[in-house]
């Protein structure tokens, strides 16, 4: 392995470029030249690759988004697209690709080994979705986010003694509401993975509103359906005001938390030495705080599930 590149595709998420970091400087550690391939698939169709020396990724730990940018490309999903990559990797001299992104960019990665070349992917999203980690890189952030963002609404929500629903990212995943939810002591927490009744949600609103409670947070996962819907729902069977906040994209961004600059330049490093070590079609994972690589068909065997002890555990708390 002489030569490798990399590059981030799919959803961007707050890490990507500490991801970035460490595969370039890990890379240079091991004398490898590495090259950056800039939006995703779409710049491997497109040979727009740019040489990533150590100063090239110098004052971007801190930074969100990916300063490689990313992109979906439908071309990519074709025999012909993957050709015309693989022909561009060829021409580069390049031996191995590290891809950071989500399970769609992991199954785009594992198909280019059908045409013998190398790839290893390293889960960055915000939805923490991707089945054989713990974590993925960008989801602490977008969760502290989300929390800083309900406790400027609970300021408000006690103001006027308002019920608040929070719709929350996570696409088919409950994991951010569920982390912030209980983070922030939610009332009621609306995952995809748990079915839930609103006359039980009009119930502990009812409970709270006896013990004096000033104010109700509800968290709603985007996979569980509208929070304007439930809002009015909520409001129809309590008949007091609702407010609903959809709090969209500014989730994706922000700098970094500890958490997750931390993670991302381990899981970087990790993906440049399952490349050395002439390893492919292998995931970057966390399990039990130990980085590890397992197999894309292993991962794309399990299914995303997230801990439901702590759903348990923000019901009993949140009484
Ligand atoms: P996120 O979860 O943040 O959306 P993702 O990696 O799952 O990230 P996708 O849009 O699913 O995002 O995939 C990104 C790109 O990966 C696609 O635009 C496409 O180029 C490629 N890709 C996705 N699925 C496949 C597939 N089955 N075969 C080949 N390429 C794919």
């Amino acid at each position: 392995m002489k030569r490798i590149a990399v590059l981030t595709s799919g959803g961007d998420a707050p890490g990507m470029n500490a991801a970035i970091r460490a595969v370039v400087r890990k890379g240079h550690h091991h004398g490898l030249d590495v090259i950056g391939v800039r939006r995703g698939y779409t710049g491997l169709i497109q040979g727009d690759f740019v040489t990533m020396d150590l100063g090239s990724v110098g004052d971007i730990i801190h930074r969100g988004g990916t300063v490689l940018y990313s992109a979906r490309s439908e071309e990519f999903k074709t025999p012909e697209g993957r050709e015309k990559a693989v022909a561009n990797l060829k021409e580069y001299g390049i031996d191995g690709l590290v891809v950071i992104g989500g399970d769609g960019s992991f199954r785009g990665a594992q198909l280019l080994s059908d045409h013998g070349f190398k790839a290893v992917g390293v889960p960055g999203t915000i939805d923490n979705d991707i089945p054989g980690t713990d974590f993925t890189i960008g989801f602490d952030t977008a969760v502290n986010t989300v929390i800083e963002n309900i406790d400027r609404i609970r300021d408000t929500a006690t103001s006027h003694e308002r019920t608040y629903i929070v719709e929350v990212m996570g696409r088919d995943a409950g994991d951010i509401a569920l982390w912030a939810g209980l983070a922030d002591g939610a009332e009621s927490i609306l995952i995809p993975e748990a079915s839930y009744e609103l006359d039980d949600i009009v119930d502990r609103l009812a409970r709270g509103s006896r013990r004096g409670k000033k104010h109700s947070i509800i968290i709603v996962a985007e996979g569980v359906g509208s929070g304007v819907e439930i809002g009015r729902q909520i409001k129809e069977k309590t008949g007091s005001e609702t407010r609903v906040t959809v709090l969209g994209h500014i989730q994706r961004g922000g700098s970094p938390t500890a958490f997750d600059r931390v993670l991302a330049s381990r899981m970087g490093a990790k993906a440049v030495d399952i490349l050395l070590e002439e390893k492919s079609d292998q995931m970057v994972a966390i399990r039990n705080n130990e980085i590890t690589g397992i197999d894309f068909d292993q991962a794309f065997s399990m299914k995303h599930q997230p801990d439901m002890s702590i759903y348990d555990l923000a019901g009993i708390l949140a009484i």
